[in-house]
């Protein structure tokens, strides 16, 4: 088993001599560099420079196109470590980030990061240009309510643009539900690492397909989208990318 520092969805990652490829390419986050391929998987292809994964790669190479200069934007970012967190330290104008911690109320901080519920944000509306997130809204109980509240705390023309495993075909499945207070499980129980809790310590509450959209757009987004990446970058380990945007109801423009 290989350790490698990445960001905070990616918890350990195993070696597959058999898919080990390496080339001389950009990075996104830290520019000219040697990308290697420990997997074939998207966690797998890594930056040597800044351990980046395919998932953080292809997450900034959106966002990149769609705001080239981040020091005017206030950005509200879903994790406190990783290559992602450490580029926008640098280079937004205002960056907020939280953790959710199983045992620390909302809007306090644990270890010096501030826990938030993402179901129900101590954020003031309209607060941020963009909301970015890597592999985090597929462990949320109540995605939907989530969605909302990212919608509430946008500004106006405000983005949130983020990834979460993809199905390549069909509708999204919820495998388990929160009910008063307790989980109940539809579906075999699935857990995800995070660099927090570990190697499969968080669980899965669905897998989503293309309908994530439907989802958005549902909680208030206009023009929710999936962008792929050109499908060779990357030994075709991109990641889909999920972008939507705060805009006015119909209602309210002149
Ligand atoms: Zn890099």
């Amino acid at each position: 088993m290989l350790a490698l520092g990445g960001s905070s969805h990616d918890g350990q990652l195993r070696l597959d001599v058999t898919a080990l490829r390496v080339k001389v390419a950009p990075c996104p986050l830290c520019g000219p560099s040697l990308l290697v391929r420990l997997s074939q998987s998207q966690l797998g292809v890594r930056c040597i420079r800044c351990r980046a994964s395919s998932i953080t790669m292809s997450l900034v190479a959106v966002l990149k196109q769609l705001s080239p200069n981040l020091t005017d934007k206030s950005i509200y970012e879903l994790s406190s470590r990783g290559p992602l967190f450490r580029l926008l330290r640098r280079r937004a104008g205002q960056l907020t980030i939280s953790e959710f911690f199983d045992h620390v109320a909302p809007g306090d901080y644990g270890n010096g990061v501030q826990c938030q519920d993402l179901q129900a944000l101590t954020f003031p509306d309209k607060s941020f240009d963009i909301c970015t997130s890597t592999e985090v809204f597929e462990h949320v109980p109540d995605d939907r309510q989530a969605f909302r509240e990212v919608y509430r705390v946008l500004k106006e023309n405000g983005v949130l643009i983020f990834t979460v495993p993809l199905r390549e075909k069909g509708p999204t499945i919820e495998r388990a539900r929160m009910e008063s207070g307790r989980i109940v499980h539809l579906k075999p129980e699935q857990y995800h690492s995070d660099r927090l809790r570990g190697a499969g310590q968080v669980l899965c509450y669905r897998n989503y397909g293309a309908d994530i959209t439907g989802r958005l757009e549902e909680a208030g987004f206009s023009s929710a989208r999936i962008v792929r990446l050109d499908s060779k970058l990357w030994w075709g380990l991109s990641a889909p990318v999920i972008m939507a945007r705060k805009t006015s109801p119909p209602a309210n423009r002149s």
